[in-house]
Order: structure tokens, then C-alpha cells, then sequence
């Protein structure tokens, strides 16, 4: 166990993938650094569990997004971490009972043509909610919600256009074998990190800035900040001076809502490995399920946005009640028997995250860079939700912590 060091040249808070990025790139510096981490792990929003001996489950995430630009793929190779290549389930090997094939044509067509339309609107610069380019009455709009849900956490009326328009994806969808939140773990094992040290104040005040933890009191010369915004808007971390524009950024950038559920299996008979399950359901309110991951016999159900607020909120077990409901209305009730929980993610109850991945409000898209801009080249921040264009991915989040980690080498005595 890391002891936790009364003074230190820079504190990074929080032991997700933007601050494991910040310590590896302070790594060979002259300054001393810790990483301090409210958890008994690291990864945060990165968790992979046995949900049973042979079944691997990320809690958080799981995509290696924009693989070919992806810090972690190098980071895998090099920990000798597999990577699986195999084409993501939402858009291949569907289960056309549920969707038959023309519908989700026309779906397809649909969800893409509200994009062209967001798109085109933002070229004007003027920020609006992204449900406006709904095309009024269309049929397929609950369902174009609901994938709003599972991508920003968050229906589109909460959606910033503008911010929607700068996130990047090239569509290149790849996974780790053993887990991305394994992944993060043997990323970080070699860094120094003092865990269960619950930082509550960032006193900045003072000749150097002084951080209240659970475990005690750390002096640094600088402090890298990585907590997700929900925690910065709620301040149940805080600083001294007050930074009211940091505050403010945060709340405008607040973490959406995305869940999963591991059901186990028994018989998966002929269903597709790596398939996908979702039904011309015509709500936002319906999950997307993911058949056979790497073959395993289980399936990993996805929610979003308020329907998944509600189930979370409903307590243990309502995540896994309402797919089994789900997937029995699609391939009929011999599943209910089939299928038996195993393991549901809880992350708006969970105290160091509050949340999934952040979203920009509409009106709010230029707050990714006021959260991450640095204060009296003392305080840095980094995190998901200061990534101006990969935000809300693990990725993004990596990149962000290394960013911080050279804007502190850049103002080294
Ligand atoms: C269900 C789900 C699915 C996802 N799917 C994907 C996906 O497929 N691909 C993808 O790229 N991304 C995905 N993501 C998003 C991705 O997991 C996050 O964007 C990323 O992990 C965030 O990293 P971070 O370092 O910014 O924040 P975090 O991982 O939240 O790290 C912040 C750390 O700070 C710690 N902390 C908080 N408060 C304090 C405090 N007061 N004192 C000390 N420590 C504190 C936390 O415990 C945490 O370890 C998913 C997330 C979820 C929840």
C-alpha cells in the first residue's frame, strides 16, 4: 500500500484513465508525483469483473472507440492485452425476428438523415438542443432517442448540437479480450497510488496548495484534478478560493446515464455470437442487447438516459427483470428460463462517479475548454469531459491526462 506523502511536487486525483495517462507521462520527469484515489482500484469508470468464472464483464467501458486512433490499442499491444477486431454488434449480425431487415433499413436511414440535418445546423455556430432536427411526426424518433441515450447517456432534448457535432468517431470499434477495465488495471500497476484517500478540499489559497484527504493532508506544487463533472458541480470535492467557473463548466457538462446487465445463458442454441438484439420497439424506452459476447454464453444488456435513471432507481434487479422481459417478447418466453442475472452496473449511485459519460447542455458546448483550462499554472484538469473532441470515452480521458500531465512539465521551474 502506497503511503501517502505529507508534500509532494504534484498530486493527480483520481486513478481513472485520465489520471493513470497524467502519471505515466510525469513518469521520467524530475517531479515526485501520487496518484490519490478514492477507490480500492484503479480505473473508475473502467471495471472488469468475473461476472461468473468464465464469463468477463465491463461494468464501464468496453469499446476501444476510434480504434485506429486509440491510445490504448499501442498501450494493450504493449501490456500483450488481445484485441478483438470483430465488427461492433449494432451494426452487423442483427436478429431480424425482433427488426426485420427493411425495417431497420429504413430505420438506418432515418438515423442517419437526423444527423445530416444536426450536422448542417451546426455549421451556424449557434448552440440549440439536438431533438429540434427530429423531423416532426417521423415514426422512427422515440427509437433515434433512444440511441441518444445510449451514445450521450442523455435524451437529445438535454443535447447540445453544437458539442455533438465536434465529437469525433471513426467508426472503428475494437475490444480488449480480458477487459478494458483490466486493461486499465495493468496500466496502472507500476504507478504510485494511495487508494481509499477521498479528497474533499483543494485549499489553493496558500505559497502551495493544500489537499484535505481521508487518509490526511498532502502539500503539492501543482494538482491535477481528473474527477468526473458530476462531483466538481455537486462540490463534494472543493476548492479554496472558490472557482465558480469551474463549477459552472462542470454543471453544463453533466454525465449521462448508460447501464449494463450480464444475464448468463443456458442453451444459446442457434443465436449469432457477437449478435445483436433490439426491437422495432417504436420507444425510447427499450434496451439494446448484445448476444454471445466473444462467444461466452451470456447476454449483456445496454439502457440509457431516464429509463435508465428509473431502473437504477427501482433497486437491484430491475435491470435484469426488464431484459428478461425484453428479450423474452423478442424470442419467446422458453428464454425466461434460459436466462438468469449475474451482475448490473449502478453508476449514477455510485459516489465517485455519479454518472456514465458527460454530455454538453444545450447552450453549454464551450465548456469542455473552460474545464480544462489551468488556474494560476497551479491547478490543472483533466478527464473525459475536457476532451474537445473524444469526450466521453476512455480514450479521450487518457489523452487529456497526458495533456495536463505536459502543461505541468511545461511550467517546471
Ligand atoms: C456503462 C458505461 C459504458 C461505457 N462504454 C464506453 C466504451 O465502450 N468506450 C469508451 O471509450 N468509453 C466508455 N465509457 C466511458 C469511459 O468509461 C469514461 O469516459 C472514462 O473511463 C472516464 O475516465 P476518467 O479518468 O475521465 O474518469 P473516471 O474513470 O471516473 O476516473 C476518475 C477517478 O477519480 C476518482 N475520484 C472521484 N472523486 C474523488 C475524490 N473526491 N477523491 C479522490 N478520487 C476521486 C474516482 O474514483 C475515479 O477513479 C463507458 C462508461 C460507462 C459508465
Amino acid at each position: 500500500m502506497v503511503s501517502l506523502p505529507s508534500s509532494i511536487d504534484v498530486a493527480i486525483i483520481g486513478a481513472g484513465a485520465a489520471g493513470l495517462g497524467a502519471a505515466h507521462a510525469l513518469k521520467g520527469s524530475s517531479l515526485s508525483f501520487v496518484v490519490l484515489e478514492a477507490r480500492d482500484r484503479v480505473g473508475g469508470r473502467g471495471h472488469t469483473i468475473m461476472a461468473a468464472p468464465d464469463i468477463t464483464f465491463d461494468l464501464g467501458c468496453g469499446w476501444l472507440h476510434s480504434a485506429d486512433r486509440n491510445s490504448f490499442v499501442s498501450i494493450a499491444e504493449a501490456l500483450d492485452f488481445e484485441i478483438d477486431r470483430t465488427l461492433p454488434p449494432w451494426s452487423e449480425r442483427v436478429v431480424a425476428t425482433a427488426f426485420p431487415q427493411h425495417e431497420r433499413e429504413d430505420f438506418l436511414r432515418e438515423l442517419h438523415a437526423f444527423y445530416v440535418r444536426a450536422e448542417e445546423a451546426a455549421q451556424d455556430g449557434r448552440d440549440k438542443p439536438a431533438n429540434l432536427y427530429l423531423e416532426p411526426g417521423n415514426r422512427w424518433n422515440p427509437m433515434i432517442d433512444a440511441v441518444s441515450t445510449y451514445v450521450n447517456g442523455s435524451e437529445l432534448d438535454r443535447v447540445s448540437v453544437l458539442d455533438m457535432d465536434v465529437y469525433e468517431d471513426t467508426e472503428i470499434n475494437w475490444r480488449v479480450r480480458r477487459g478494458y477495465g483490466a486493461l486499465m488495471t495493468a496500466y496502472g500497476a507500476t504507478l504510485p497510488v494511495a487508494f481509499d484517500c477521498n479528497v474533499s478540499l483543494i485549499d489553493h489559497g496558500g505559497k502551495r496548495v493544500r489537499i484535505e484527504t481521508s487518509r490526511g493532508t498532502v502539500t503539492a506544487d501543482k494538482v491535477i484534478v481528473t474527477v468526473p463533472t458530476n462531483l466538481i458541480a455537486a462540490e463534494a470535492i472543493r476548492f479554496h478560493p472558490a472557482l465558480p467557473e469551474k463549477i459552472d463548466a462542470a454543471a453544463g457538462l453533466p454525465l449521462g446515464l448508460a447501464n449494463k446487465v450480464m444475464l448468463a445463458l443456458d442453451d444459446p442454441g442457434d443465436l449469432p455470437k457477437d449478435g445483436n438484439l433490439r426491437g422495432a420497439t417504436m420507444r425510447t424506452e427499450m434496451g439494446g442487447f448484445h448476444l454471445l459476447p466473444f462467444g461466452q454464453h451470456c447476454i449483456e444488456g445496454f439502457f440509457g438516459g431516464r429509463f435508465a435513471q428509473q431502473l437504477e432507481d427501482a433497486g437491484e434487479g430491475a435491470l435484469a427483470a426488464e431484459s428478461i422481459d425484453e428479450i423474452a417478447s423478442f424470442l419467446g418466453n422458453d428464454y425466461r428460463r434460459k436466462l438468469t442475472p449475474l451482475k448490473e452496473s449502478r453508476w449514477s449511485h455510485d459516489p465517485f462517479a455519479r454518472g456514465s459519460y458527460s454530455h454538453a447542455l444545450p447552450g453549454h458546448a464551450g465548456k469542455r475548454a473552460v474545464l480544462a483550462a489551468p488556474v494560476d499554472g497551479r491547478l490543472f484538469f483533466a478527464g473525459e469531459a475536457t476532451s474537445p473532441n473524444f469526450f466521453s470515452t476512455a480514450h479521450g480521458a487518457r489523452d487529456s491526462g497526458e495533456r495536463a500531465a505536459k502543461e505541468v512539465l511545461a511550467r517546471k521551474p
